[in-house]
């Protein structure tokens, strides 16, 4: 059957979530999604300003439903309407979880590909809002107690390079290659993607044996909390590794 000439534009309904706006001309926002069937995508929501009732949801945290004009070969799609799917109001409400979710809905903006489906990023970050989601005195059990927002964002980290296939070598020196004895703290440098070992330098990064042995679990499927102690050095290395491949495998 012959195809139209015409490029006529074609509706799009997918899930999204909100990961940036910026107001254009006097009533137009430009908008950039994360969505479940394109990943990311921009477009531009004409007369957002003016009028909330097409576009009412037009929020950051919250699971979107879209409805989109896309054109082969345009960069930007037009917005129809965006409402809000599935609320995330516990997540909005408190401010440690609202940081932790940011830095995550920025690091998938700076290292996903424009118009690709990304389905494991999109699973894990919906896993981690929803998780930051949680009611605060919700009943957990005493295997899994709550995690911190930190903590789950260090997970989420974990996964998303491991769904871009930059997943952290915590074994080997990413340099010479030479197995790191496990039981034994060993340095790590995240721009690179893992150990490195003195000899060739070491990392900024010295991660304990025990650290080194959660990350590897975490970033498989495991659970399981991180020692407080060792947050900030799981987070820096994570996030160390993302903002890496963000400029193009430069560092920061
Ligand atoms: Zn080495």
């Amino acid at each position: 059957m012959a195809r139209p000439l015409r490029r006529r534009a074609e509706r799009l309904r997918t899930s999204a979530l909100l990961l940036r706006r910026v107001p254009v001309g006097e009533a137009d926002l430009i908008a950039t999604f994360f969505t479940e069937e394109r990943g990311l995508l921009a477009a531009v929501a004409r007369g957002a300003r003016r009028s909330t009732k097409r576009f009412g949801g037009l929020e950051p945290m919250h699971l979107l439903r879209l409805e989109l004009d896309e054109r082969a070969g345009a960069d930007l799609a037009g917005l129809v309407e965006a409402s809000i799917e599935r609320p995330r109001l516990h997540l909005t409400a408190d401010l440690p979880r609202l940081d932790a979710a940011g830095r995550a809905l920025r690091w998938v903006r700076d290292i996903t590909p424009a118009h690709i489906a990304e389905p494991d990023v999109w699973r894990e970050l919906n896993r981690l809002l929803d998780e930051l989601d949680t009611p605060p005195g919700a009943p957990t059990s005493p295997e899994h107690p709550p995690l911190t927002p930190d903590a789950v964002l260090v997970v989420a980290g974990l996964r998303f390079l491991n769904a871009f296939g930059w997943g952290l070598d915590l074994g080997r020196c990413v340099r010479c290659g030479r197995t790191c004895d496990p039981g034994t703290s060993a340095y790590a440098d995240p721009a690179r993607g893992g150990l490195v070992c003195r000899a060739c330098g070491g990392g900024r990064l010295l991660l304990r044996a025990e650290l080194r042995e959660r990350l590897a679990d975490l970033a498989s499927g495991g659970e399981g909390a991180i020692a407080p102690d060792d947050l900030r050095t799981a987070l820096d290395l994570v996030e160390g590794a993302l903002t890496a491949h963000a400029s193009g495998g430069a560092g920061t």
